[in-house]
C-alpha cells in the first residue's frame, strides 16, 4: 500500500492507525457480531460510544461544567443557519475575515440583521482586525477561528461585550483555546477530527436558555440538548471516528502536545516561504498566519499550474488553492504528520532549485 501525502483542506487525512482500527472494528464492534454503523443508535454499546465521547472531547477542550455537547447533521454550514435561527432575535455582528464568514452572515440575514463588525476586505484578508464595531442591541458577535481558505488565524480573541459565536472547523482541538470565552463553538468534524457528515457543537446552557423556542424542533439546539443528540437517529458512523479521533489527540498528550506538532509542522513551510528570496510569497500577515492552512503564491503566476501538477506527480495530494482565491494551499491539520510537512518543504525547496 502506497500513501499519498495528502493536503486535502477537507476532508482531510485521518492517522493510519485510526482507519486500521476503525477497518478491523467494522465487521464486529466490540464482540457484538455486528460492525457500528449496523446497530440501533438506541443500543447501549452506541449510549456509550456516545458518553464517551462527549467525555473525551470535554477533558480534551478542558470545558466549563456549564457547557452541553452535541452532534447535528449538516456539516458547518447548517451551523451558519442554526445559530442565527436560534439566537438572532434582532441582530448579529461577523468579523469579515473572509469567505466562510459571508456564508454565515448571509445566512444569519434570513432571520434579521446581520452586519459586518469590521472587515479585513481592504487588505484581501489577510489579516484578523482587531476592532469590532459592535451596534446596541447585538444578539452575539460570530468569529471564524481559522480562516480555512485564506490563512489567517486568530492569535487572540475578541474582548467585546456581548456573547461570542466560534466557527471552529478547521482549527478545533490544533492548539489550546480558552473555550469559556464562547457562548457557542461549533465545528464541522472533518477538517481535524473525523469523517464528514457531522458537526459538534458546544453550547453554554445560559445562552441556551435565551434561544427562541418558535423554531421547528429539528432546527432548535435544545431539542439535540433534550434528546442527547438522539432526537433522529445520529451520524452513527461519523461520531463513531470523531471518538476514534479523540482517542487519538489523548494518547498523543493532547492539545498542548498537538499544538507543539502544529507549530513545528507550520514553520517549516512557512520557513521555506521567508527563506525563498521572494519565490514564493505567503499569502497572510505573518502575525496572523494559520498554523492549520498555509497559503501562498509563486512570485511568477505562471509557475502555479506546473507546481501544482509537479507536486501531485510526485504523490503531494491537495496542494491547490481554494477555487475561489487560487494560488496554493497546504492544509496542516492534525493527523498530517510532521514527516509530511518536511517532504513538502523539500520539494518546494527541490522546485525552487530546478525552477527558480
Ligand atoms: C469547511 C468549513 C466550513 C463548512 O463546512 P461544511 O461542513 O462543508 O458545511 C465552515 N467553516 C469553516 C471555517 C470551514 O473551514
Amino acid at each position: 500500500m502506497k500513501r499519498v501525502w495528502n493536503f486535502n483542506a477537507g476532508p482531510s487525512p485521518m492517522p493510519l492507525s485510526v482507519l486500521e482500527e476503525i477497518r478491523d472494528e467494522m465487521t464486529d464492534y466490540k464482540g457484538c457480531g455486528m460492525g457500528i454503523i449496523e446497530m440501533s443508535h438506541r443500543s447501549k454499546e452506541f449510549q456509550a460510544l456516545l458518553d464517551e465521547t462527549k467525555a473525551l472531547l470535554a477533558e480534551l477542550m478542558e470545558l466549563p461544567k456549564d457547557r452541553a455537547i452535541v452532534f447535528i447533521q449538516g456539516g458547518g454550514s447548517m451551523q451558519f443557519v442554526m445559530e442565527a435561527y436560534n439566537f438572532l432575535h434582532a441582530r448579529a455582528a461577523y468579523a469579515d475575515t473572509g469567505v466562510w464568514a459571508h456564508k454565515a452572515r448571509d445566512a444569519a440575514a434570513f432571520f434579521g440583521e446581520a452586519y459586518d463588525a469590521n472587515s479585513a476586505k481592504d487588505r484581501n484578508y489577510s489579516y484578523i482586525p482587531d476592532r469590532y464595531d459592535i451596534r446596541p442591541g447585538t444578539d452575539y458577535l460570530h468569529i471564524t477561528a481559522n480562516n480555512t481558505i485564506y490563512g489567517t488565524e486568530y492569535w487572540t480573541f475578541p474582548d467585546v461585550d456581548v456573547p461570542i459565536v466560534c466557527d471552529m472547523s478547521s482549527d478545533i482541538l490544533s492548539r489550546r483555546v480558552d473555550a469559556s470565552r464562547f457562548a457557542l463553538i461549533w465545528a464541522g468534524i472533518q477538517k481535524n477530527l473525523g469523517a464528514a457528515g457531522t458537526a459538534l457543537a458546544i453550547i453554554q446552557k445560559d445562552f441556551l436558555e435565551t434561544a427562541r423556542t418558535d423554531v421547528p424542533a429539528f432546527l432548535q439546539y435544545r431539542t439535540f440538548v433534550d434528546k442527547d443528540s438522539t432526537y433522529n437517529t445520529p451520524a452513527v458512523f461519523c461520531i463513531y471516528t470523531l471518538n476514534k479521533m479523540l482517542h487519538w489527540v489523548k494518547n498523543m498528550g493532547g492539545v498542548d502536545a498537538m499544538e507543539v506538532r502544529n507549530k513545528k509542522k507550520a514553520a517549516l513551510l512557512y520557513d521555506t516561504i521567508d527563506t525563498s528570496g521572494g519565490f514564493y510569497r505567503g499569502h497572510a500577515e505573518k502575525a496572523h498566519r494559520s498554523r492549520m492552512n498555509v497559503t501562498f503564491n509563486l512570485a511568477d503566476a505562471e509557475k502555479e499550474t506546473d507546481f501544482i501538477a509537479r507536486a501531485k506527480a510526485e504523490g503531494f495530494v491537495g496542494v491547490g488553492g481554494h477555487r475561489l482565491v487560487g494560488g496554493c494551499r497546504v492544509s496542516l491539520y492534525n493527523a498530517v504528520t510532521p514527516e509530511a510537512a518536511e517532504a513538502m518543504a523539500d520539494f518546494m525547496k527541490e522546485y525552487q532549485r530546478i525552477r527558480g
